[in-house]
């Protein structure tokens, strides 16, 4: 097995490169999913936030109310301490029972972490990112990625703008990559793109 992290801003096709990825092969253990998995009631993250926050973050069908969490963290860094304080090791934790899976076979396992890099640079500390092969990273123009968020998912272009804001900019991300897709072109150049990042990974074997 060989491990890779793959990251990119929001609407810079990081989700278009994991499944492009997977065509090829590969085993993605995407970082979002497991957090909405363990997030559904009766599970282990989602408990502890009711039990935290209590029904101020609860819809009335006694799900999730990702909106009311967003609110409670967004202006106050204790609260998202605490967020992450419940997140990240029980991810980690998935995570790890993930890779232990396919740990004695040759899997090229992609861990798809939109947030891996923090803004200023820095690595998410909660990855074992020592072990990996390397990190590869879809590096996008703000102003495409925005059209393109704006396009598919009917967001606000502020909203967006606040996101990427909020996030590593593209300079954070490109200064940790090992490997860098250029996705300022269409969906055949993307893909021409990936075939060369698979090449890469077979020779990084
Ligand atoms: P991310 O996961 O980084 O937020 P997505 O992979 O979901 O981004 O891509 C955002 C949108 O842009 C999707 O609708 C996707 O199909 C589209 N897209 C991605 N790359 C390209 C491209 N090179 N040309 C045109 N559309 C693209």
């Amino acid at each position: 097995m060989r491990e890779f992290g793959l990251t990119g801003g929001i609407g810079s096709g990081k989700s278009t490169v994991s499944s492009l990825l997977a065509d090829r092969g590969a085993t993605i253990i995407d970082a979002d999913a497991i957090v909405r998995r363990l997030q559904q009631p009766g599970e282990l993250v989602f408990e502890a936030m009711v039990d935290r926050w209590g029904s101020n973050v609860l819809c009335d069908d006694g799900s999730l109310d990702r909106a009311a969490v967003g609110q409670i963290v967004f202006h106050d860094s204790s609260e998202l301490d605490a967020l992450n304080a419940i997140v990240h090791p029980a991810v980690a934790a998935e995570t790890s029972r993930l890779v232990d899976a396919v740990k004695d076979t040759n899997a090229v396992v992609i861990h798809d972490i939109p947030l891996l890099v923090l803004p200023g640079g820095e690595l998410m500390t909660s990855r074992d990112h020592q072990h990996w092969g390397g990190i590869i990273v879809v590096d996008t123009p703000e102003v495409l990625a925005i059209e393109r968020v704006m396009a598919s998912r009917g967001m606000e272009r502020e909203a967006i703008v606040a996101r990427m804001d909020a996030q590593a900019s593209r300079s954070d991300r490109r200064n940790v990559a090992d490997f860098v897709i250029d996705n300022s072109g269409d969906l055949d150049q993307l893909t021409a793109e990936v075939d060369r990042l698979w090449d890469w990974i077979g020779e990084a074997s």
